[in-house]
């Protein structure tokens, strides 16, 4: 099977998939993910292992949320077993989540001349990477492929170590994408407020448990198990204690839920929330034309820019192109007075050929929530 071929079945696989799982229960429901486990230790540091650090900040995360009301807490482990990659993402599906975090730490290789001293914080969407350090992590994530046998079968090919695999995360025409750089975002910034971690920022690259998991879905690399001072963090019970306080955190903004009888941070979240709200509405009475609120259709994401003209936008006029957590994102139709008028533009003019076209809010030359 050629890539291209293999990249358009992905592709359908991708925008086919999430609707199967929109049906209804009460709450909403977060997979929290440790990465590793088992007779996999993931990147190995002097004095622990990833999948022990991944579990220990999972635990705290369940321990934290455990009154917020509304919000069910799936772990696709949480003891020191193996899991394969497919049955993380299998585990999330069944339980129909809303969100998908899987936990991780990083490292780089042995040669690598910055190893006793590169830091940081870094959440992953799916994608395709734009540096080789950023493909490197997705390879050494997805190695644990290897473990299983026969892997390539239930992968569909995937080769975990060949460059040419990934390209089939290029495009995206799926809405979880857009939620899961806002949650991305979130954590990011949390991560190194809160937990005073490097910001080494919202990045893409193709992780298997990311592509196989149908609801919005991250991968963050909490820091740097090679770098002996962050190692001793992220060991530390402050360490622990604080990263797992700032993606809470995240969560519950991301959610809107709150927990009960706690001194956790939630109410400065609602705070915040309606700070922003207010903000964007009192600015509308002060004119300027860009600051009133409008909506535009999203048609399309890719991880490189594409041309105006392009085949790709066949059907759509009126193309415009922005960017959000390193990716390219294209509206089509212009600007709307109503999401109503927008989501009837979309209907007759941009689903037949954008069947995942979504409406979007615009003001000031940028998306907003
Ligand atoms: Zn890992």
């Amino acid at each position: 099977m050629n890539i291209l071929h293999k990249a358009l079945t992905l592709l359908l696989f991708l925008v086919c998939l999430p609707a199967a799982f929109a049906a209804g229960k009460d709450g909403f429901t977060v997979v929290l993910d440790p990465g590793h486990g088992g007779k996999d230790y993931g990147a190995v540091g002097l004095i622990t292992y990833e999948k022990t650090i991944n579990l220990n900040v999972a635990l705290e995360i369940r321990r934290l949320l455990a009154d917020a009301k509304e919000l069910n807490i799936v772990m696709t482990r949480d003891d020191d077993r193996f899991i394969a990659l497919q049955e993380r993402a299998n585990i999330a599906n069944r339980n129909h989540g809303d969100l998908f975090v899987s936990i991780h730490v990083n490292s780089v290789a042995k040669n690598n001349k910055n190893r006793l001293s590169i830091a940081g914080a870094s959440v992953y969407t799916l994608g395709l990477h734009r540096t080789a350090s950023n493909l490197e992590v997705a390879k050494r994530e997805n190695a644990v492929m290897e473990l299983e046998s026969d892997y390539s079968t239930k992968y569909q090919g995937f080769d975990p170590n060949s460059t040419e695999s990934y390209i089939m995360f290029e495009l995206s025409q799926n809405k979880h994408l857009d939620q899961s750089i806002n949650f991305a975002d979130m954590t990011v910034a949390r991560l190194c407020k809160n937990a005073g971690r490097r910001n080494r920022g919202v990045l893409q690259a193709g992780f298997w448990v990311l592509h196989a998991s149908a609801m919005p879905s991250v991968l963050i690399e909490l820091d740097f198990i090679c770098n002996p001072t962050c190692e001793k963090y992220l060991n530390s019970k402050e360490g622990v204690s604080q990263m797992a306080q700032a993606i809470a955190d995240a969560i519950l903004q991301y959610t809107g839920c709150r927990v009960e009888h706690s001194e956790n941070s939630e109410h400065s979240e609602r705070s915040e929330n309606s700070e922003n709200s207010e903000n964007s509405e009192s600015s509308e009475n002060s004119t300027p034309s860009s600051a009133k609120l409008t909506y535009r259709i999203q048609i399309l994401a890719s991880s490189i820019s594409i041309p105006q003209g392009s085949a790709r936008f066949k059907g759509a006029e009126k193309v415009e192109e922005y960017q959000q957590g390193g990716w390219f994102k294209y509206t089509a139709g212009g600007d709307f007075e109503t999401d109503g008028e927008a989501e009837r533009y979309a209907r007759q003019h941009l689903r037949g050929a954008f069947p995942e076209a979504f409406i979007i809010k615009w003001q000031n030359g940028q998306r907003v929530n």
